[in-house]
C-alpha cells in the first residue's frame, strides 16, 4: 500500500542490525514517551542486497509483527540501476509489512561482480553511500520538499564521532539528525542486552555478506564464524575476492589479508567453504586485458584509471596455454595458480615513479564486463610508449 507522505515529521533509518534495532523495539513499548507520533512517523530500510541470512530471519520473525502490532509505516527501498539517473525503487510502503525485501533490482553484489572489484577500505564508504545514504535522501527530497523533519539515527553511545559526522555531512534541507541512543546512554552491550532478554537471541550483526569493515572493527573470528555457517556464501564472496584479485592482486577483501587464506582445508568447515568457491570456480573463464595508470594530479594526488577488456572465454586449461604462449612470446614470466586455476602475466609491471601505466593479461571467472574511462586511450597513449599498444595478441 502507497501512502501520502504530508504528514511525515520523523523518519528512522533500520540498518537491521543491534542498535537500530533496539531502538525501534524499545521505543515501540511508549512511543508517546519517546517523542514518537507514530501516525507521522516512517522507518526506512535501504536493501543492500546481500545482508546475510539469520538477520533478515530473525527480522521477519521478531520485528516485522512489532511493526504491524504498532502499525508502523516501513518503507523499503533499494537502488534501481548503476546509474543515479535509473533512480530508486520503492520495495514496499505498508503498515502491515509482510516480507522483508532482501534486494532490488540492481544490488552492490552485481555492481562489485561486474567490475572485478571490492569494497574500499579506505576513504568514506563509498558502497553505502551508493545503496544506502543516496537512496534515501532521493526518496527523502520529494517526500518533505524542504520541510522540517526529523532522522532518528541507530548510532549508539560510544559512536558520538558518527553523530557529529552526521550532523556535519547532512545536507538535506529542513532535517535534523537525532540520535536517542547516545542519549539514553545505550551504548553496544545495553542495545546487545535489551534485544537479548526481549526476543531470546543474541541479535546478529547487520552487513553485507562481502564488507570488510567487520574485519577491520576486530570481528574477524564472529565473521569466520558466520561464513562457516553458509558455506555457500563463503564460496560465492571468496569467487568475488578470486576475480577481484586476478585483476588486481591488492584487491584483498581485508586489506593485508584476503579471506581466502584465513581459511585452512584441513579444518572440515573451512574446507566446506573451500569446497563451495571451488563449486563456484566451476564456471565460464574469461582472459583479459587490465591496463591501469597511475596519475598525479594538479593537487599531487595519486589517480588510478582502469581498463578492462575481455579478449577471449573458455575453459582455464584452455586459457592457460594461451597464457603461457603470449608471456613466452613476448619474454615475460607466467604467474599460474595451480590449486585454483588463475594464469597471468605482466606485460608492462607496475613502476615505482608517476605517472606510470601497468598491463596486465590475465584469467578468471568470466564476471567481469568491459569498462574504461572515457579520457583512457588518450591519456594512456601519452604516457607509456605508443609501442606497448602494438602488441600482437596471439
Ligand atoms: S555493509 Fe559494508 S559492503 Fe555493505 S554497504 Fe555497508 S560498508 Fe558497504
Amino acid at each position: 500500500m502507497l501512502f501520502g507522505a504530508d504528514n511525515l515529521d520523523t523518519l528512522v533509518n533500520w540498518g537491521l542490525g543491534v542498535d537500530s534495532t533496539a531502538y525501534i523495539a524499545k521505543m515501540l513499548t511508549d512511543p508517546a514517551a519517546h517523542g514518537i507520533d507514530l501516525d507521522r512517523t516512517a522507518v526506512l530500510y535501504m536493501a543492500t542486497g546481500s545482508e546475510w541470512p539469520e538477520t533478515r530471519l530473525l527480522v521477519e520473525q521478531f520485528m516485522l509483527p512489532l511493526l504491524r502490532e504498532h502499525r508502523v509505516r516501513f518503507v523499503q527501498l533499494a537502488r534501481t540501476g548503476q546509474l543515479k539517473a535509473a533512480g530508486i525503487t520503492v520495495l514496499d510502503d505498508s503498515r502491515c509489512p509482510q516480507k522483508l525485501y532482501d534486494r532490488g533490482p540492481w544490488t552492490l553484489w552485481d555492481e562489485m561482480e561486474a567490475v572485478g572489484t571490492v569494497p574500499q577500505q579506505a576513504g568514506t564508504r563509498k558502497c553505502s553511500l551508493r545503496a544506502k545514504g543516496e537512496v534515501g535522501d532521493r526518496w527523502i527530497t520529494p517526500v518533505f520538499a524542504g520541510r522540517p523533519f526529523r532522522q532518528v539515527m541507530g548510532f549508539n553511545a560510544d559512536e558520538a564521532p558518527r553523530c557529529v559526522g552526521d550532523e556535519a555531512a547532512s545536507k538535506l534541507p529542513g532535517r535534523t539528525g537525532v540520535f536517542p541512543l547516545r542519549d539514553w546512554g545505550w551504548d553496544r552491550q545495553t542495545c546487545e542486552n535489551y534485544l537479548f532478554e526481549r526476543f531470546k537471541v543474541n541479535w546478529p550483526k547487520s552487513y553485507c555478506t562481502f564488507c570488510c569493515y567487520p574485519v577491520s572493527m576486530g570481528a574477524l573470528p564472529a565473521h569466520l564464524e558466520r561464513m562457516r555457517a553458509h558455506p555457500d556464501i563463503a564460496g560465492q564472496v571468496l569467487r568475488l575476492e578470486y576475480t577481484a584479485m586476478s585483476l588486481n592482486p591488492n584487491a584483498k577483501l581485508y586489506g593485508s589479508r584476503s579471506l581466502l587464506e584465513l581459511f585452512d582445508p584441513r579444518l572440515p568447515r573451512d574446507r566446506a567453504c573451500l569446497d563451495a568457491f571451488e563449486r563456484e570456480l566451476d564456471t565460464e573463464w574469461a582472459l583479459y586485458r587490465v591496463r591501469r595508470l597511475f596519475l598525479l594530479s594538479a593537487t599531487g594526488k595519486r589517480r588510478v584509471l582502469r581498463s578492462v577488456h575481455r579478449v577471449a572465454l573458455g575453459s582455464p586449461t584452455d586459457l592457460e596455454q594461451r597464457v603461457r604462449a603470449e608471456a613466452a612470446a613476448h619474454g615475460c614470466k607466467a604467474d599460474l595458480d595451480p590449486r585454483y586455476g588463475r594464469s597471468r602475466y605482466w606485460l608492462r609491471p607496475r613502476g615505482e615513479h608517476l605517472p606510470m601505466g601497468e598491463e596486465l593479461f590475465t584469467t578468471g571467472p568470466a564476471h567481469v564486463i568491459d569498462k574504461q574511462d572515457p579520457s583512457f586511450e588518450r591519456k594512456w597513449q601519452h604516457v607509456v610508449e605508443p609501442a606497448s599498444t602494438q602488441l600482437t595478441l596471439l
